[in-house]
């Protein structure tokens, strides 16, 4: 038997990273559930495990070096070395600019850039020895500026960036890096902005879908395919690309 590849998912115990971490599973990836809650991994890795898959959770917080490097090396332990790298786990801190604190800044930026910068840096050292990786970073439509969010929007205009200079740097080891940027998806974030603008979760996504080409909102699975296909063996000449998935054009 060919020995299974592993993919490690980040913020994968709700929303977008358990559907994505579902989804790889189910394309034959060996699958590392991380997020902050060890508990709440081992839910998702366990359904994984009862469908037949091979999975682990394992509690890391993105934003703090110690905890991601021992998280990583727990990974190619117990499941073998990394290849795949899902940079998915996010935060909100929504504010207007006037009265976005310096936390909120600070928080946003940790776990979304340095977090992904720290668990890159550890999973590209199992990828260029393997000679073979696939990364993909969460981006979002927000990256092109959304009234609230001057730190979000911020942090997922850098992970393009980011991404680009991954896919320079790491292509010659046979690693491609590319970002995908949802529109409105259908998660707890996106209930929390509801909360935030004290509109209910249904009417929000009836306002939303109405503006949308495809006429409904995003789910979790939408950006599980989308990983799906930049994570195959078959998307290796697709490297340092933004696609966006929001039911109608974004650039
Ligand atoms: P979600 O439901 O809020 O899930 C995010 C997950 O990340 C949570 O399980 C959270 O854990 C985890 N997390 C937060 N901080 C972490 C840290 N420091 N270390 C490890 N895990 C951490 O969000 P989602 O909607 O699925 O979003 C997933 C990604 O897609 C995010 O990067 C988000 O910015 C991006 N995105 C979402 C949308 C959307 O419409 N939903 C649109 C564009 C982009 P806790 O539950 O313990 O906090």
């Amino acid at each position: 038997m060919t020995e299974q590849r592993v993919a490690v998912v980040t913020g994968a115990a709700r929303g977008i990273g358990a559907a994505t971490a579902e989804r790889l599973a189910r394309d034959g990836f060996a699958v590392a559930v991380l997020d902050l809650d060890e508990a709440a991994c081992e839910e998702v890795a366990g359904r994984i495990r009862d469908g037949g898959g091979s999975a682990v959770g394992v509690g890391v917080d993105v934003a703090d070096a110690a905890a991601v490097a021992a998280g990583v090396a727990r990974v190619a332990d117990e499941l073998g070395p990394p290849v795949v790298l899902v940079n998915n786990a996010g935060i909100i801190r929504d504010n207007l600019l006037f009265k976005m604190t310096e936390d909120d800044w600070d928080a946003v930026m940790g776990v979304h850039l340095k977090g992904s910068f720290l668990m890159t840096k550890a999973c590209q050292a199992h990828m260029t020895e393997q000679r073979y990786g696939r990364i993909v970073n969460l981006s979002s439509s927000s990256a092109q500026g959304n009234r609230g969010q001057a730190n979000y929007s911020a942090a997922k205009a850098g992970l393009q960036g980011f991404t680009k200079t991954l896919a320079i740097e790491l292509g010659k080891f046979g690693v491609t890096a590319n970002a995908v940027a949802p529109g409105f998806i259908q998660t707890d974030m996106t209930r929390a902005t509801a909360e935030r603008l004290k509109v209910s979760f249904e009417d929000f996504i009836t306002h939303t879908a109405a503006q949308i080409p495809v006429a409904r909102v995003g789910q979790p699975e939408d950006i599980a395919a989308t990983i799906s296909f930049l994570v195959s063996e078959e998307a290796g000449f697709v490297s340092g690309q933004v696609v966006y998935v929001a039911g109608g054009p974004l650039d």
